[in-house]
């Protein structure tokens, strides 16, 4: 287990202490848990895949953090004073002042969301033939560079694809491989090396900033430039304050500071950093600004909003300016490691260390009666839905492509991911997944595998709608109301 300095953790007297909310609740909305036949019906209709599912037949929605997690008072009264006007807005003059003051970066460009920037980006710096190291890809940013005749190289630590692991820092890059990478196809073929904080694909596993002081170091050796993607820095910053030892005693803007200086530009999606909606590139690099800005408003809209709403822009600069606040970031990486450890000590397998955005289930462990090709991590994520009303999502084979033969790509990992959006669920509704997981994970035995009755060709996991290949849903309720009775 890796061993978090949980200084900012409040400590109770009796029994383990439990993550403490820094924060109290204003508004709230309405959920409503539908009883297990519905629930039964309403993963039928959605072809057994969550993406289909409606929103108002979800209990706990955990199938992203993406645009989802809660706003602060602060930030709703700040959309309140938006100044609207297509150019030169203060609301911009704002936004822009923020960046600068947190990232130390002079030139901003504001974009609609975080795959917006990666277009951008890859249409000024990505050519056919370009190569592009990163930790590991994200979908969007591979599309992006695939899109514009480039390759991805993802220079991985062996530890990375180790879902059970003590590595505190899965997403660092292997140097020695980057530099064999570099060495292979030559600096002027690579344009950039990527960078991506909380390295989404592989849990939500966070980069120390002493391995980006070395990354540094090759690509001054090269004359390559850094691309950093902010979108998940929030849980990064965190991790790195509680596990690297030299940042103990820093604060999360000198942090910030320091890791936005190793960089040449930043990017990020403010539907996870910043708790809105949008996003927005940063950089000193006049030259390459120059460049990116002619097609801002091709894809985007004019300078001074990006596509963005001014309201959302006025939430995203106090949502910077808060994420620079400890208590405020700690929340979701402590409910996730809460959640993982409870998990485990009923045997559950789950990734880990714990990382950020959310906990991941280890569903090829958890069916190990279950083949690849019958999407394991689709099943679970079905069974899940039916015995809580809980909605998370499908990481694995069914994410995948067949390739052009028809033949199924199996993925490294099968996982079931349970987001957990910032801020939104209380620690009892926490404890609710971890109880019907475990019950869930004694019952496994009675999941079975599922087949597709549409199968798009591309984004299957999107829209693509899957039956089971036994009645094995019906034992399962079976089961449910003999050990829940009346309970939903
Ligand atoms: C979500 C995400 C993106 C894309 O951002 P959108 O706002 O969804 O377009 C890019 N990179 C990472 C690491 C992400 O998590």
């Amino acid at each position: 287990m890796v061993e978090n300095s949980r200084s900012r953790q409040i400590k109770f007297h009796f029994g383990d202490s439990v993550p403490l909310e820094m924060h109290k609740v204003r508004i709230v909305q309405k959920l409503s848990l539908p009883p297990v036949e519905d629930r039964f019906k309403a993963i039928s209709e959605a072809g057994n895949n969550t993406f289909l599912l409606n929103n108002r037949d979800v209990f706990l929605d955990m199938l992203t953090d993406s645009g989802v997690n809660a706003m602060s008072d602060r930030q709703l009264a700040a959309m309140m004073v938006a100044d609207d006007s297509y150019a030169g807005s203060e609301t911009f003059c704002r936004l822009e002042k923020k960046t600068r003051e947190i990232f130390n970066k002079k030139l901003f460009l504001p974009t609609h969301q975080g795959r917006a920037c990666e277009n951008i980006l890859a249409r000024t710096l990505v050519n056919a033939g370009s190569v592009v190291p990163m930790n590991y890809h994200f979908t969007t940013t591979k599309a992006h560079i695939v899109e514009n005749g480039g390759t991805v190289e993802e220079v991985y630590i062996d530890e990375a694809l180790e879902v059970d692991s003590n590595h505190p820092f899965k997403g660092n890059m292997d140097l020695e491989k980057l530099k064999n990478i570099i060495k292979i196809n030559g600096a002027e073929k690579i344009p950039f090396i990527r960078i991506e904080a909380g390295t989404n694909l592989i849990g939500g596993q966070p980069v120390s900033l002493a391995n980006m002081r070395g990354v540094r170091k090759l690509c001054d050796q090269y004359g390559i430039m850094i691309v950093f993607d902010a979108s998940l820095l929030a849980d990064n910053l965190y991790f790195i304050k509680t596990r690297e030892k030299e940042c103990q005693e820093m604060s999360i803007r000198e942090i910030t500071q320091e890791i936005s200086n190793l960089t040449d530009i930043i990017y990020f999606s403010a539907r996870k950093l910043g708790n809105a909606r949008g996003g927005g590139i940063c950089t000193n690099n006049e030259q390459v600004y120059l460049q990116m800005r002619e097609l801002l408003p091709l894809y985007e809209g004019f300078l001074t909003y990006g596509g963005m709403s001014v309201r959302e822009m006025e939430a995203i600069a106090v949502g910077l300016d808060e994420t620079m606040d400890e208590d405020m970031i700690n929340q979701g990486p402590q409910f996730i490691a809460f959640m993982v450890e409870e998990l485990q000590k009923k045997g559950v397998p789950v990734v880990t260390p714990a990382g950020g955005l959310g906990c991941h289930i280890d569903a090829m462990r958890f069916l190990d009666h279950l083949a690849q090709t019958e999407y394991p991590a689709g099943s679970l994520a079905a069974a899940l839905y039916l015995v809580s009303g809980i909605r998370g999502m499908e990481r694995g084979t069914l994410s995948e492509q067949r390739d052009e033969a028809g033949n199924e790509t199996l993925s490294n990992m099968e996982l079931l991911r349970l987001a957990m959006p910032r801020r939104v669920f209380t620690l009892s509704q926490v404890k609710y997944a971890i109880d019907r997981i475990g019950w869930l994970y004694e019952n496994r035995q009675l999941i079975g595998g599922l087949s597709f009755t549409e199968e798009p060709r591309v984004l299957r996991f999107f829209f693509g709608k899957l039956q089971t290949r036994s009645d094995w849903q019906l034992k399962l309720i079976d089961k449910f109301k003999n050990d829940f009775g009346d309970s939903l």
